[in-house]
């Protein structure tokens, strides 16, 4: 018998099983709308003119590629602060922020949980449900018990706000409660901020953690209002973690580009943190890798790629929601009946369209378009090219 015999096949992940069933698929005019990514009109993930600049820039060094700090880059680091809180926000300069550096979203959120598990104790995350796939797995492998608080209202396509509240306030105190900050994923539907004030002082009330994660900041609104929760969160002073991404808003989904920020009480506090996230990093990857986090600095740090920046961020935002106006049109036109208005309201990148498992799986099967199978789709991957067929085939499928 081998060493490895007893390995099991692990399951496939659903969302890459759905890329493998659409690469095979032999049919020329086929739409996948299962991915994560953002594509443009023409279908491809761009590579942004300021992410370019910079990286010719960078080029152009020639520079040694020594190992970075372990909690990354300190501009990097610092410009993070500044998108997640403001430029001009006062703890930026408290030492009561401590950033790392993470590889992506992912690796921020696991940095935390594990942090989380072995400083404070912590044991029990609640995620909303639905959530990130994720999220589940991730906590889990961390040595996490995860349980779910209401999110998603299907009768509404929006919020369940009360069913939330009580949902937080029913977990044990002092849980982990992962917060999607905006764009929520799956569903698209986000908080508004008299909403966002109700669940802080029930995770006030309840002494959980709040854990944010903001994969999207950029796709709601703008950078300034999607980070409206983790600047709601730092105001009320409660101690806060944050997961954030820039694989979405700088397209360097490879580059893994994230960050790790913890609102902590005090400057003292402040190190003796950062001094046991070191440990975590040091022992899982030692050091992050430099390329992405270079570019992403250079960019948030110079006045003129930041402005380009913010422009093509708003082009992707304003383009995604032309396809989300472009999409409930077509289906009215082709007939539907139901109302499809919250495809225009729900945020991000996602569209959680209500189509049911039998649903999805008709549109691979009659149209070669594929979709997640909790119905939900990427309305980023939409474009004029392919749009009709993708909503003549939903209408088929709806009516
Ligand atoms: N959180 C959420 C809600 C996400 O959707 C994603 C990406 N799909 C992530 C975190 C992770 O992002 P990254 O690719 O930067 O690891």
């Amino acid at each position: 018998m081998s060493l490895f015999s007893p390995v099991e096949m692990a399951p496939r992940d659903p969302i890459l099983g759905l890329n493998e069933a659409f690469n095979a698929d032999p049919r020329t005019e086929k739409v996948n709308l299962g991915v994560g990514v953002y594509y443009d009109e023409n279908g491809k993930v761009p590579l942004l003119r300021a992410v370019q600049a910079a990286e010719e820039a960078r080029v152009a060094e020639h520079a040694a590629r020594t190992y970075l700090p372990m909690e990354g880059l300190a501009p990097y680091d610092l410009a993070v602060q500044k998108l997640l809180l403001g430029a001009d926000s006062a703890l930026l300069a408290s030492g009561r922020l401590v950033t790392a550096q993470s590889l992506g979203g992912t690796g921020a959120l696991k940095l935390g949980a594990d942090f989380l598990y072995r400083q404070a104790g912590k044991r029990l995350v609640a995620i909303s449900d639905p959530s990130w796939e994720n999220h589940r797995s991730l906590f889990e492998t961390a040595g996490y018990e995860v349980v779910t608080y209401p999110y998603y209202d299907p009768a509404t396509h929006g919020l369940n706000l009360q069913g939330m509240l009580q949902g937080i306030e029913a977990l044990p105190e002092g849980s982990v409660v992962l917060l999607h900050a905006c764009c929520h994923n799956p569903t698209g539907v986000d908080l508004s901020a008299d909403q966002w004030k109700q669940v802080i002082d029930v995770v006030r009330k309840c002494n959980h953690v709040p854990f944010l994660d903001i994969a999207y900041q950029g796709f709601g609104d703008n950078l300034e209002d999607d980070a409206l929760a983790v600047r709601l969160f730092a105001e009320a002073g409660l101690p806060c973690l944050i997961a954030s991404s820039f694989s979405k808003s700088f397209s360097l989904y490879g580059e893994r580009v994230g960050a790790l920020t913890l609102i902590t009480e005090t400057p003292e506090e402040g190190e003796r943190v950062l001094s046991q996230l070191k440990r975590v990093i040091r022992t899982n990857y030692s050091n992050p890798p430099t390329h992405g986090a270079k570019v992403v600095a250079a960019v948030l740090n110079n006045a003129e790629l930041y402005t380009m920046w913010v422009e093509e961020l708003a082009e992707m935002r304003v383009r995604i929601k032309q396809m989300r106006h472009a999409l409930a049109d077509k289906l009215r036109a082709a007939g539907v009946q139901q109302d499809v208005s919250f495809i225009e309201q729900q945020r991000g990148m996602f569209s959680y369209s209500g189509l049911s498992r039998e649903q999805v799986a008709r549109l691979a099967e009659e149209s070669a378009i594929y979709a997640v199978g909790s119905g939900r789709i990427c309305v980023a991957a939409l474009n004029h090219g392919n749009i009709d067929l993708v909503a003549n085939a939903m209408a088929k499928v709806m009516l």
